[in-house]
């Protein structure tokens, strides 16, 4: 039971490291700077690592990085891919490494001669931007796409990001006969792993850091112990197929910041929104996938208690 995590420091990668060394895998692990112990530490001490974790070097701008990483696996869980909304350079800094990389990746995955199934991560990033009004009764599901071209325009680049690794992976495997199944999770929330800051656990930070206001955005929420699970699953269950999106709630970040003020009522929380537009409506997206992998669906609430604990602990916030 041999596997590979690209991106394996990151906060999803983490726990589905955790997880899968837990299951008794040996896990081949890619990471940009393996001599960097904030990279590595926590999945080096993590319960089985001494006896089945192995760390490599790759980078996914660099071809053929991944080779050593994914020959001999059964198994890829393709992770990395750069996840900031601050960016100076959207072709350098995020769409080359998302779709550059990916191919990458599944190059490597094509020369392999033992590889049964790669999980890629993308995100409902690649799901939702496709014109299509979004409100209370429309429910999103996994036949939508994002169109590159509205995301683009939009200038939401990670969005465009996501959408085009996922489009060209789709048509990658298919030319090759690899068998792929995505993850599309929302925004994931829950306990750090990794001592370093991500974007979606910055979300939250952002909300109890003192802030004044609260953005105008809605989105989907999701643990990342579901996250990392549904990974397995879908690399374990031999029918797995397509997309599954991971979404437990949507809600507005008015409703976040009332959930926040729910447990810490003491915490002081912004209480305006950032503009005096109406609130970003809510909508649905269908859980009857995600739900076939035996996902738990950890309520929001648990998640936002998980993630603020998290933060406190790791010292990015006191209170
Ligand atoms: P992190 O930022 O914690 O992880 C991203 C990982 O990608 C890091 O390990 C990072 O490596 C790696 N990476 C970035 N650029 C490169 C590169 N050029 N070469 C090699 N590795 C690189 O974010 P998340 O854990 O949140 O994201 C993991 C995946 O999940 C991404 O594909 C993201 O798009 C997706 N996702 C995340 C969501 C979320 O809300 N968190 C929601 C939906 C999807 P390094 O540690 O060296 O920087």
């Amino acid at each position: 039971k041999v596997v590979c995590v690209t991106g394996a420091s990151g906060y999803i990668a983490s726990w589905l490291v955790k997880y899968l060394l837990q299951r008794g895998y040996t896990v081949k692990a890619s990471v940009r700077n393996p001599s960097d112990p904030k990279k590595t530490e926590h999945l080096t001490s993590l319960d089985g690592a001494k006896e089945r974790l192995e760390l490599f070097k790759a980078d996914l701008l660099e071809e053929c990085s991944f080779d050593s990483a994914i020959d001999g696996c059964e198994g890829v869980f393709h992770t990395a891919s750069p996840f900031y909304h601050d960016v100076k350079d959207p072709e350098a800094e995020l769409l080359d490494p998302a779709v550059k990389g990916t191919l990458n990746v599944l190059s490597s995955c094509a020369k392999s001669t033992s590889l049964r199934r790669v999980v890629l991560t993308s995100s409902v990033a690649a799901v939702l931007y496709n014109g299509k009004p979004r409100t209370p009764d429309v429910v999103v599901d996994e036949a939508w796409f994002s169109d590159p071209n509205i995301c683009k325009e939009l200038k939401l680049w990670y969005v465009v990001s996501k959408t085009l690794a996922e489009d060209a992976a789709w048509k990658f495997v298919k030319e090759k006969g690899i068998d792929m199944v995505t993850i599309n999770p929302a925004m994931v929330i829950g306990p750090l792993l990794q001592p370093t800051l991500n974007t979606s656990a910055a979300a939250v930070l952002n909300l109890i850091n003192g802030a004044q206001t609260f953005p105008n955005s809605t989105f989907g929420w999701i643990n990342v112990k579901d996250v990392a699970n549904a990974h397995i699953q879908a690399y374990e269950i031999p029918s797995a197929n397509g997309r599954y999106c991971l979404v437990e709630t949507v809600a507005h970040f008015s409703e976040i910041v009332r959930i926040l003020h729910e447990l810490y009522p003491d915490l002081q929380l912004p209480e305006r929104c950032a503009d005096d537009k109406p609130f970003v409506p809510t909508y649905q997206v269908s859980k009857e996938k995600a739900s076939s992998l035996g996902i738990e669906f950890i309520p929001l609430k648990i998640g936002l208690k998980e993630t603020v604990e998290s933060l406190k602990e790791k010292k990015f916030v006191s209170f």
